[in-house]
C-alpha cells in the first residue's frame, strides 16, 4: 500500500481515474457489475499507487467476464487486445493486478453485498430482456439497477471490495506468433494456436469439426 492515496471514497478524484460515465458509454449501460469493476479498478490502482492508465506495465487477471472487466479495461488500461488483460473465467469475483513497474501486486475479492434490489431485480430481468415487462415494470427495473449502481459507486472502499498484497510473477510480455495456414480451411493461423490432425497443422475450430471432438 502507498501513503499518496487515501482509501475512503474521497480518493474518487474527478480526473484521476477515467469518470465511471466513460465506463458506462464503453460498456452501453450503468449496472451494478459495471460498478463493481470500477470500484476494484480504482482500488487496486490505488493500492498499487497507480496513478492513470499505463500501457503494458500493468497486468490484470480477471477470474469473471462480467459486466465489471469492461470497468478495468476502461481504468486500469489493461485491454484484452494489448495482452495485459488476462481473464481466467473460473466465475469468482477476484482480480489480480501486477505492476511490473513498482515489482507488486493486489488481490482484490469483491465483498460479498446484501444487494436488497437483487430479488426484485432477478424478477424483473427476464420480463425485460424477453420483452413481456410492461412500461412500469420496465421503469422499475432500471429504477432497482440505477439505486444499486449509485450505491455501490458510493460504498466506503472496504465495504465493496478487499485489497491485499500477494506475490506473482507477471505472465510474460504479449508474444509475436507465427502464423501458417489452416491445412483444412485455409486461414492463417497462430503457429501456436494450432492442433493437430491426421499429422497437419489445423486452426481450433476446424478441428472441433473434424477431430475427435466433432467425430
Ligand atoms: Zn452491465
Ligand atoms: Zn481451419
Amino acid at each position: 500500500m502507498c501513503d499518496t492515496h487515501d482509501h475512503d471514497r474521497s480518493s474518487l478524484v474527478p480526473g484521476m481515474y477515467p469518470a465511471f460515465e466513460e465506463c458506462v458509454r464503453f460498456h452501453g449501460h450503468a449496472c451494478p457489475g459495471l460498478a463493481t469493476g470500477y470500484r476494484v479498478a480504482v482500488a487496486a490502482m490505488q493500492a498499487l499507487c497507480v496513478a492513470r492508465p499505463y500501457d503494458e506495465e500493468l497486468v490484470a487477471i480477471a477470474e469473471t467476464d462480467a459486466c465489471g472487466v469492461d470497468a478495468i479495461q476502461m481504468v486500469t488500461g489493461c485491454t484484452a487486445g494489448k495482452g495485459n488483460l488476462i481473464i481466467r473465467d473460473y466465475g469468482k469475483h477476484a482480480f489480480t493486478f501486477i505492476s511490473r513497474e513498482q515489482g507488486k501486486a493486489v488481490r482484490v475479492l469483491v465483498a460479498h453485498e446484501d444487494m436488497p434490489e437483487r430479488e426484485e431485480m432477478g424478477l424483473l430481468r427476464g420480463k425485460v430482456f424477453s420483452d413481456t415487462a410492461t412500461d412500469a415494470e420496465r421503469e422499475r427495473f432500471y429504477a432497482l439497477m440505477k439505486a444499486a449502481t449509485d450505491r455501490i459507486l458510493m460504498m466506503p472502499a472496504d465495504e465493496v471490495v478487499t485489497v491485499r498484497s500477494v506475490s506473482i510473477e507477471p505472465p510474460a510480455k504479449a508474444r509475436i506468433f507465427t502464423s501458417v495456414p489452416c491445412a483444412l480451411c485455409g486461414e492463417p493461423v497462430a503457429d501456436a494456436k494450432t492442433r493437430t490432425l491426421d499429422g497437419e497443422r489445423v486452426c481450433i475450430p476446424c478441428y472441433d469439426a473434424r477431430g475427435p471432438a466433432g467425430s
